[in-house]
């Protein structure tokens, strides 16, 4: 952070991660107990919604602390019974600093009819998102969960969770919030052309030119490589055993 630059205290991060729930709830993305956002606080600790509240009402007061690994450090309720997802990308993205999960509907029902948002169709959501891959079905608050996830959140800052919702990630809440925002807006226009008729994704060297024009500009990828799905990292661990001796 540059020297001089403005530190957000804990209690305008917790406005701002409030707000961000209730432009979530304004916006259809959730409703009645969906959806959960978090937000680092330092290096140490995670501010995150409670567990069973309604995110469209929640109050700064309401937000509770917590380490790394979820366990709640303060606050008078439970944390999110969804926190193993954002503790995943705290661990593996040490460029986010912010995570939201809601349950956007125009982006599941596409999902659900097995329309993928990986293909490029709209340019500015390319532009602005990159790939947007959808991991497989979960059982939610278990640890498959994290494990679907797994292999695509160092490459991607929006996934699509089969059946469920969508994962988006961010520098600050605030522009995790967008990206959701922005997942669920391409999803509508692509809910409705289809309605229409079919949808071709743009050609190949387009994509490329788009994501020539987003290092032009500076728009944020998130890092590369993947990072290794759970056979991958079973095989590592062979090799290494067998170094070792
Ligand atoms: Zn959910």
């Amino acid at each position: 952070m540059p020297v001089g630059a403005h530190v957000p205290r804990e209690s305008e991060l917790r406005e701002r991660l409030a707000l961000v729930c209730q432009r979530l709830y304004q916006k259809d993305l959730i409703a009645a107990g969906d959806g959960n956002v978090s937000l680092r606080l330092d290096a140490e600790r995670v501010l995150v919604t409670p567990s069973g509240f309604h995110k469209g009402f929640i109050r700064p007061d309401e937000l509770i602390i917590t380490d790394l690994q979820g366990r709640k450090l303060r606050g008078a309720h439970k944390p999110s019974s969804e926190f193993a997802m954002h503790a995943l990308i705290y661990a593996e993205r040490p460029d986010v600093f912010a995570v939201v999960h809601a349950h956007p509907p125009h982006t599941v029902a596409l999902a659900l009819a097995g329309v993928s948002l990986t293909d490029c169709v709209l340019s500015e959501t390319c532009l602005l998102l990159g790939q947007v891959p959808t991991a497989p079905y979960s059982t939610p608050t278990t640890q498959e969960v994290p494990d679907s996830l797994r292999p695509y959140v160092r490459s991607a800052n929006a996934i699509v969770m089969h059946r469920h919702g969508a994962l988006t990630m961010g520098k600050t809440v605030e522009e995790a919030w967008q990206r959701m925002e922005a997942v669920e807006h391409s999803a509508k226009i692509i809910c409705a052309a289809r309605a229409m008729g079919d949808v071709q994704p743009l050609p190949a060297h387009e994509t490329q030119k788009l994501e020539q024009l987003a290092q032009t500009l500076g728009i944020p990828r998130p890092p590369q490589p993947p990072c290794p799905s759970p056979s991958d990292s079973a095989i590592i661990e062979a090799v290494l055993r067998k170094l070792r001796g």
